[in-house]
């Protein structure tokens, strides 16, 4: 269900931040709309609400300032499209870490020169191809392995990689009992490293089921430990939101 909530009226930020669970969309109106405390307040609101608003580019740029991009349904995945599509040109070759149903693996087709995908579940390998055949994409290739062999099955490109996306957890609409893991995915992130470029980036979205915690606790100690720079990028204060890091191989 989709409401129309005015700015200036003075239950605006309570009844945003206390929304009704079949409210989904919120169309935010009103004169002399303060975009600052805007964005404070949309700060807090579920992260599963469209906010819509005739000010959104204002709202957008605000958040970008903040390194909290939200975009239109304000997923942290809007900032892994961004950052990708920035950094990513038709002669550069990616890695999709965690394949899935093909979204992202669609996404970094469309803008690099190949991506090369893994995933551990068949029907994460099918669904892909599925997708990627009906949107008539060929430069990929797919492997039905485990993430952490990305340097043996990809030696060949060591050191000419762009480009490397986590997007951790498990398969949508899959079976939720299969999810990455703090072991491998450490080892994978580790493993990465090897096959950057020298400007190379890897991207990891973590989620906040338990094992998701685990796997962001890791994967953070050992890049604290060995002094290695990210920078974190979050869309809501909430710590149990997902968030992606980026680290740059400088
Ligand atoms: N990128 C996907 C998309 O656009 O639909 C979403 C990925 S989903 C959140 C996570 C995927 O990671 C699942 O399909 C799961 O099978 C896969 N996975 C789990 N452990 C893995 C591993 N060790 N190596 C590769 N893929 C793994």
């Amino acid at each position: 269900m989709e409401i129309n909530l005015d700015y200036n009226n003075i239950d605006f930020k309570d009844k945003i931040i206390n929304l009704p669970k079949n409210i989904k969309t919120v169309n935010v109106y009103g004169d002399n709309i303060n975009i600052t405390n805007l964005c404070n307040i949309l700060e807090n609101v579920k992260s599963n609400v469209e906010i819509k608003s005739n000010r959104q580019k204002e709202i957008d740029d605000e958040f970008l300032k903040r390194n909290t991009y939200q975009g239109f349904n304000r997923s942290i995945l809007n900032m892994v499209k961004k950052i990708c599509s920035e950094n990513i040109t038709k002669n550069d070759y990616v890695v999709d870490m965690t394949v899935g149903n093909g979204n992202d693996t669609l996404f970094l087709s469309n803008i690099s020169k190949k991506v090369f995908g893994f995933d551990i579940q068949d029907v994460a390998i099918e669904n892909t191809k599925k997708l990627l055949r009906e949107n008539n994409v060929y430069n990929y290739e797919l492997f039905n392995i485990s993430h952490e062999k990305i340097n043996d099955v990809l030696k060949e490109y060591e050191k000419n990689i762009k480009l490397i996306l986590f997007n951790l957890g498990y398969l949508p609409c899959g079976d939720k009992s299969i999810t990455t893991n703090h072991k491998t995915t450490l080892n994978a992130v580790k493993n990465s490293f090897s096959m950057l470029s020298s400007n190379g980036l890897i991207l990891i979205v973590f989620y906040p089921h338990p094992e998701g915690k685990t796997e962001a606790q890791v994967v953070l100690e050992y890049l604290n430990k060995n002094k290695l720079k990210y920078t974190i990028y979050k869309n809501t204060p909430n710590m149990d939101a997902p968030y992606l890091i980026v680290i740059n191989n400088y």
